[in-house]
C-alpha cells in the first residue's frame, strides 16, 4: 500500500500556484491576490494560493445559483447524477496517494492516516451518497378519503461548505456527498492551511462530469471569503465544520443576511471513561493513546480526557505513560510515523500555551510538553499527558486540539458521569467495562453524540456524527445528512 518510492517522489514534486474554480474553469483572485503555502513539515513555503475575494464568492455563487436553477445537475435523474459520482470516487482512488501526499504536505498528518482518512474515506463517501439517493422515495400521508397528502424532498438549492484543515477531504466529502447527489450547487471553502488537495479533488469531480458551476471552490482568508458565504443573500444552506468561535459567527452571518440555515459541526472535549473491570487493559491503554495522539491531537472526537477508576489509576497511567512515550512521531511523510507534524506554527504555540498554563496551575506533565524537532523548522510536539487536572482547569473543560491529554482519576459511575459532563462540549466521548448494564448507563447518561464502547473511533459511514450541547447542531454521515441539504415539500389535493 505504501510505496515509498512514489511517495519520496511526491515529497518534493513542484506544486504549481493553485487557483479557484468558478463556474467550471480556473481562475486568479478577482485582485490578483495570492498567498504562500507553508508546509508544516519544514515550515517553509511551497506554492501559493489564490486569496479570494468577495467578488470572487459573489461570482461563485451567482455560478452556482444558475446551475441550480437551470437544472443542469439538478434535474437529471438520480440515476444519472450517481454515476458521475460513481465514476469520481474512481478517479479519487486512482490518485489516492498523489492527493493524500499532497495533503499531508499541506497540513502535516501522517500519511498512514492520511491515505484512509482523506481520499479512500472521501471516495468511499462520494460512494455512498451516489449509491444512496435513487433509493430515497417520498411518503403519501395516511390521510381521509378525498385529499392526497403527498410529501416530497427537493434538493435547497445552493449550499456553503466552509471546512477545517484536519482532514479537509474527508470532511468536505461529508459534506459534498450528500448535497450533490441530491441535485444542490456547492460554493466550497477550504481552510488557508489545507486547500490543495481539496481542489485536486474538485478537478477530479469536473473531470468525472460535474458541470460547470456544481462545485465552485474559493480558497482565501475565512473573515473575507468564508464570512462573504455567510452573509450571501444567495446561499440557502450554510454547512460548518470548524471552531464554535466561528460557528457563532456565520449564525449572525444568517441573521444579518437572508436566515440561510447554518448548520455547525464543532469541537469537543472528549472523556474517555475506563472503569476498573474493563475487559483489557491492555488494549484500552493502546487504544486511549491513540485516541488522543494520532494526528497530534487535531480530530474533533479526540478522546482529550482520560477518566481512570481510582484502582487501577497508578497502573493505567504508567502503562499508558509508557506506550506514549514509544510513539514515533515526526516526518509525516515517513510511513513509521504515528504521528505526525501540528498543521501551523499558531496552533503549536496554543498547544504549548494549555501546557505552561496547566504547569504554573501546578499540574504534573507527565510525558512531552514541549516542541520537538525543531531543527527541521517543522511544528512537531511531543506527545503529552498532565495528571493532577482538576475538573474546573481549562484542560477538563476546553479544547486544545493538539496531542495533550488530561487525566483525573474517580471512585464512582456517578463521579465518572459528572466528570464526563463537565465541559460545554457534547461530540464523543467513551467507555470501557464488562458490565453491560452499566455500559448502557453510561451511553444514557453522557451527553454527545456519539459514545463508544470498549473501543474508540472506527465508527464507519453508516452512523451519524454530531454534536450535542456547543459542538454543534446538524449530523455528518449517514442518510440522515441528507435532511440538511432537501427541503420538504407537502401537496394537499383535494380528489
Ligand atoms: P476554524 O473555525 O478556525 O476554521 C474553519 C473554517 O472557517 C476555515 O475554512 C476558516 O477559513 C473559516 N473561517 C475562519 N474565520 C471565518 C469567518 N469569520 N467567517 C467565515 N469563515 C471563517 O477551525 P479550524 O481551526 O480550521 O478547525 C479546527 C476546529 O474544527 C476544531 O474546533 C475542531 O474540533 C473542529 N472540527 C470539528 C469536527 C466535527 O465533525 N464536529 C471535525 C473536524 C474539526
Amino acid at each position: 500500500m505504501f510505496d515509498r518510492a512514489r511517495i519520496e517522489a511526491l515529497r518534493s514534486a513542484e506544486v504549481p500556484p493553485a487557483s479557484l474554480i468558478i463556474n467550471g474553469s480556473k481562475r486568479p483572485a478577482s485582485d490578483g491576490g495570492v498567498m504562500d503555502v507553508i508546509s508544516p513539515l519544514d515550515g517553509q513555503p511551497f506554492t501559493t494560493l489564490a486569496k479570494g475575494t468577495e467578488e470572487d464568492v459573489e461570482a461563485a455563487v451567482a455560478s452556482a445559483r444558475e446551475a441550480f436553477d437551470d437544472g443542469r445537475w439538478a434535474a437529471k435523474a438520480p440515476a444519472e447524477r450517481k454515476q458521475v459520482m460513481l465514476k469520481w470516487a474512481s478517479l479519487i482512488e486512482q490518485n489516492a496517494l498523489e492527493l493524500a501526499v499532497l495533503g499531508v504536505r499541506d497540513n502535516g498528518t501522517e500519511i498512514g492516516m492520511a491515505l484512509r482518512a482523506e481520499p479512500l474515506s472521501a471516495a468511499a463517501t462520494l460512494r455512498y451518497y451516489a449509491e444512496s439517493i435513487d433509493k430515497l422515495y417520498g411518503e403519501v400521508a395516511p390521510v381521509a378519503e378525498g385529499h392526497l397528502g403527498m410529501v416530497t424532498r427537493e434538493p435547497v438549492g445552493v449550499v456553503g461548505a466552509i471546512v477545517p484543515w484536519n482532514f479537509p477531504l474527508m470532511i468536505a466529502a461529508w459534506k459534498l456527498g450528500p448535497a450533490l447527489a441530491c441535485g444542490c450547487s456547492v460554493v466550497l471553502k477550504p481552510a488557508e492551511t489545507a486547500s490543495l488537495s481539496l481542489l485536486r479533488l474538485a478537478e477530479l469531480g469536473l473531470e468525472a462530469g460535474l458541470p460547470a458551476g456544481v462545485l465552485n471552490v474559493i480558497t482565501g482568508e475565512g473573515p473575507v471569503v468564508g464570512r462573504a458565504i455567510g452573509l450571501s443573500m444567495d446561499v440557502d444552506v450554510l454547512v460548518f465544520t470548524g471552531s464554535g468561535r466561528v460557528g457563532r459567527q456565520l449564525l449572525e452571518y444568517s441573521a444579518q443576511s437572508n436566515l440561510k440555515r447554518v448548520y455547525l459541526e464543532l469541537g469537543g472535549k472528549s472523556p474517555n471513561v475506563v472503569f476498573a473491570d474493563a475487559p483489557n487493559l491492555d488494549e484500552a491503554v493502546a487504544v486511549s493513546a491513540n485516541a488522543i495522539f494520532r494526528n497530534s491531537g487535531q480530530v474533533c472526537v479526540a478522546a482529550s480526557k482520560l477518566l481512570v477508576q481510582r484502582s487501577i489509576y497508578d497502573e493505567f497511567i504508567s502503562k499508558l505513560c509508557a506506550f506514549t512515550r514509544e510513539m514515533k512521531v515526526g516526518d509525516p511523510l515517513n510511513p513509521d510515523s504515528v504521528a505526525g507534524a501540528v498543521n501551523s506554527e499558531a496552533q503549536l504555540a496554543q498547544n504549548l500555551r494549555f501546557v505552561e498554563q496547566a504547569r504554573q496551575q501546578g499540574r504534573d506533565i507527565l510525558t512531552g510538553g514541549e516542541r520537538i524537532l525543531e531543527e527541521t523548522g517543522g511544528y512537531f510536539m511531543a506527545p503529552t499527558i498532565v495528571s493532577g487536572v482538576r475538573p474546573e482547569d481549562p484542560l477538563a473543560r476546553e479544547e486544545v486540539f493538539g496531542p495533550v491529554l488530561a487525566v483525573i482519576p474517580f471512585d464512582t459511575e456517578e463521579e465518572a458521569v459528572a466528570l464526563a459532563n463537565a465541559t460545554d462540549y457534547g461530540l464523543s466521548a467513551a467507555v470501557w467495562t464488562s458490565d453491560l448494564s452499566r455500559a448502557h448507563r453510561m451511553v444514557r447518561q453522557i451527553k454527545a453524540g456519539l459514545v463508544h464502547v470498549n473501543t474508540y473511533g472506527g465508527a464507519d459511514l453508516s452512523v451519524p456524527l454530531g454534536g450535542m450541547k456547543q459542538s454543534g447542531n446538524g449530523h455528518d454521515k449517514s442518510l440522515h445528512a441528507f435532511d440538511k441539504y432537501l427541503d420538504l415539500k407537502t401537496a394537499w389535493i383535494k380528489l
